[in-house]
């Protein structure tokens, strides 16, 4: 029986599991947490308390309180890989969202457009869609959970006759297997054996400890420091409230509006308030503080929503949010028998929302890497990815990642604090192009196109058609700031908010 494991149940290792499940006769998700956080709905909240189960989450995924909304890709990717999983949603109180009506966005400094659109997805709590999407995955029969396993290291055998001495394409010794997972339960180390092993732990894998422990170098690692900060509140929704929104979002601008803000409607008439504030400016989780922040946003909506609306929760803060990416697909040398992806490989700003929509993009590779192998090149594991093309595998991952990468670290550069002559050519352009495109953010083709973008839908090539990029690029040329003097900007550290 060929099997496989994953190691995490979060999104990146369901979404891993659901694909996984098509190609090996068992799939064994091994989690941390001793238990998994509360399905059933409260039916009593206490004001100014975490006892609303599904703001507190779980220990393992302490970002489940804040906003989390789903990118219209990652909604397309579930539609088609769990049908009937967003009408679930909806009907356990999930709100639709037709985006671009139901949602006051500003970025840029300008507000969006408000238009009907074929843009619709929903809008849903962490909790909620991971507790549903596992019962989705409970109910394929091949996939089971197991909770309270920490994992704490990789079984490994040497398997020179697996590769008939073969070295891989990149001139290293391909000699190890990866058999499985070592375990501690409770007091016990247990070691389960698997043909294929997925590491979805988490933005605090500890992967590149245990190729170590299996003499493989520890991968590269980019990092994009923003010093972004959030603080985040559960409010329910007053009755009878009247908004021309359903949902906000503040986005900042670099250098001068440092912070933002989203307020999401979530299933059971809450919303789930997150502050934002960039370049270390993070906004306080005292409630003076807190309210004082979303007083002095750009926008007026955050503050009205919550002045008017009834805390059901205290106000929890974050503060890991960099861009980090180990990038395993440089590597020359790897195991097989094992795969890494979703945060555990590159974990983004959360301000740009994308890492259940990639994480969902990863399977989707996962799954067309596993279907190539599985029916071109059958290896001694029958359809089994051996070692170079475990390696294939994550240099298929790298090539999607990089947009996701450049559209989050693009501006995160700047507030990083790189100076001018770090940043590329193209990079200086880039930031020109965009500032000039949110500066015509209110016409239809233009937001679209952001849009699109934004939502993982379009490549960022779309950005160029000629149509929106003509004249853009015709007043930068008449503007100068197609000339290297557009520098001196990206040389500005962020000062002190205006807001
Ligand atoms: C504050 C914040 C807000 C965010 N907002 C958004 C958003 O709006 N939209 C969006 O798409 N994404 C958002 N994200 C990102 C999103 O949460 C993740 O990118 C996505 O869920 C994929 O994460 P993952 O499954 O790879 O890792 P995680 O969600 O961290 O899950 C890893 C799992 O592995 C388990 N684990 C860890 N180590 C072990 C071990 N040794 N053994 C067994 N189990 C282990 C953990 O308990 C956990 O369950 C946000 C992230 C943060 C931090």
């Amino acid at each position: 029986m060929r099997t496989a494991i994953v190691v995490g149940g979060g999104m990146a290792g369901l979404f891993a599991a659901n694909v996984l499940a098509d190609h090996f006769e068992q799939v064994t998700v091994l989690e941390r947490d001793e238990a998994w956080s509360p399905r059933s709905r409260p039916t009593g909240h206490t004001a100014n308390t975490d006892s609303l189960p599904q703001a507190a989450g779980r220990s393992g995924v302490p970002q489940t309180r804040h906003v989390h909304v789903l990118l219209l890709r990652g909604v397309q990717v579930l539609r088609k890989r769990l049908p009937g999983l967003e009408e679930e949603l909806l009907a356990l109180g999930a709100p639709p969202l037709n985006w671009l009506k139901d949602t006051a966005a500003l970025a840029g400094g300008s507000w969006l457009p408000r238009f009907n659109s074929n843009l619709i997805g929903f809008s849903v709590s962490r909790t909620l869609l991971e507790s549903q999407v596992r019962e989705r995955l409970h109910r394929r029969g091949n996939i089971q959970f197991r909770t309270g396993y920490r994992v704490v290291g990789l079984s490994a055998s040497y398997t020179e006759t697996a590769t008939n001495g073969r070295r891989d394409r990149e001139g290293g010794s391909n000699d190890t297997l990866v058999t499985g997972t070592v375990c501690t339960v409770g007091d016990e180390t247990v070691t389960l054996h698997a043909d294929l092993v997925v590491d979805a732990s988490g933005r605090s894998s500890r992967l590149p400890r245990w190729l170590e422990d299996l003499g493989y170098a520890a991968p590269q690692e980019s990092t994009v420091n923003a010093d972004v900060g959030y603080a985040t509140r559960w409010y329910r929704i007053p009755e009878g409230w009247q908004a021309d929104w359903k949902m906000v979002l503040l986005a900042t601008r670099f250098p001068d509006i440092k912070g933002g803000a989203v307020v999401q409607p979530v299933e059971d008439s809450r919303w789930v308030v997150t502050l934002v504030g960039y370049a270390g400016d993070h906004p306080p989780t005292d409630e003076a503080g807190f309210e004082e922040f979303a007083r002095g946003l750009i926008g007026p909506q955050v503050w009205e929503a919550i002045r008017a609306a009834e805390p059901l929760t205290g106000i929890g803060g974050y503060r890991r949010t960099e861009n980090h990416w180990r990038h395993y697909e440089r590597l020359k040398r790897w195991p097989q028998g094992l795969i890494a992806l979703g945060d555990s490989v590159c974990a983004f700003n959360p301000v740009y929302a994308q890492g259940m929509t990639v994480s969902a993009l990863s399977a989707e590779i996962l799954d067309d890497f596993l279907t190539r192998r599985g029916t071109r090149k059958r290896g001694p594991l029958g359809g089994v990815p051996l070692g170079p093309s475990s390696l294939a595998f994550q240099k298929k991952l790298a090539k999607m990642l990089q947009t996701p990468w450049q559209l989050a670290t693009s501006d995160d550069f700047r507030w990083a604090g790189r100076k001018a002559g770090d940043a590329s050519l193209i990079e200086r352009f880039m930031h020109r192009y965009i500032e000039h495109m949110l500066d015509r953010i209110h016409r239809p083709d233009v937001c679209l196109a952001f849009f699109n973008a934004a939502h993982l839908i379009s490549p960022p090539a779309t950005l160029f058609r000629p149509r929106i990029a003509l004249p853009i690029l015709w007043e930068m040329v008449k503007n100068g700031s197609l000339q290297p003097v557009a520098k001196t900007t990206d040389r500005q550290k962020p000062e002190a908010t205006s807001l």
